[in-house]
């Protein structure tokens, strides 16, 4: 039976002769591998399906060797990333990030799948600042599977009087420094300003957001140890970290 899925592509994989296998992850299914036939030839109808960032409806159909493709309408391809290898880079680590986790329900996935097309297209085609959008992708994504960051007090003990807040990577939480534990992390004054400011602005608002020399990438690091710690995976970021 066909069914109409709404997806964008994570990664390809050559198959055999023609065939080109890709990872999509889709609003109506969450991540499954699916076979797109012939694609390889110049003149194939849905060539482009097979690069990572193409989003759009595909029609799949449940074959014995698992989905195969049998349409394809795009709706956005980002093919402006290929011109700027920063946003490249960038882009390229939200869907690995995406790649990495599971989502524990419908409406969870639904939600990321929202913020990964919001993320790119902020990436795509805004100026906003290197790595913002990374950084906020990431704080976003911790909210929707339950574990927000930003707190301005101790996540432990509530304590509002606090010097420093420190990270404890096993559970995601910020605390002071009574309560935290032996693997935590101490926040920098602009570490923590940073995640404060990127935590309260939206994506329609990040290019007017000046955050202080370096303290993305401090920050961004401190986000990727946490989403290891959380999801139990390794992050590699090409071309950032
Ligand atoms: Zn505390």
């Amino acid at each position: 039976m066909a069914e109409k899925i709404q997806g964008i592509v994570l990664k390809s994989n050559d198959r055999k002769e023609k065939d080109v296998n890709i990872l999509l992850f889709s609003l109506e299914k969450g991540k499954i591998w699916a076979t797109l036939r012939g694609v390889k030839s110049p003149k194939a109808k849905m060539k482009i399906a097979q690069n990572m960032f193409s989003y759009g409806n595909f029609i799949i159909e449940e074959g014995k060797g698992g989905f195969v493709v049998t349409n394809y309408e795009s709706i956005e391809n980002f093919h402006e990333l290929a011109e700027d290898i920063d946003k490249y880079f960038e882009a390229a680590a939200v869907l690995e990030l995406v790649e990495k986790i599971d989502f524990s329900s419908a409406g969870e996935r639904a939600q990321a799948f929202v913020l990964t097309l919001k993320t790119l297209k902020n990436i795509c085609f805004s100026n906003i600042a290197r790595l913002y959008c990374l950084d906020k992708f990431l704080i976003e994504l911790f909210k929707i599977t339950g574990s927000g960051l930003y707190t301005d007090k101790c996540s432990a003990c509530g304590n509002k009087d606090f010097d420093n807040l420190y990270i404890n990577y096993a559970v995601g939480e910020l605390v002071c420094v009574a309560c935290k534990n032996e693997t935590a992390q101490m926040l920098s004054r602009t570490v923590y300003m940073a995640l404060k400011i990127l935590d309260s602005t939206d994506f329609e608002r990040l290019q007017t957001v000046k955050l202080a020399q370096d303290s993305e990438l401090e920050l961004l690091k401190i986000l990727c140890k946490n989403f290891e710690a959380l999801f139990s995976v390794k992050v590699k970021m090409m071309g950032i970290l």
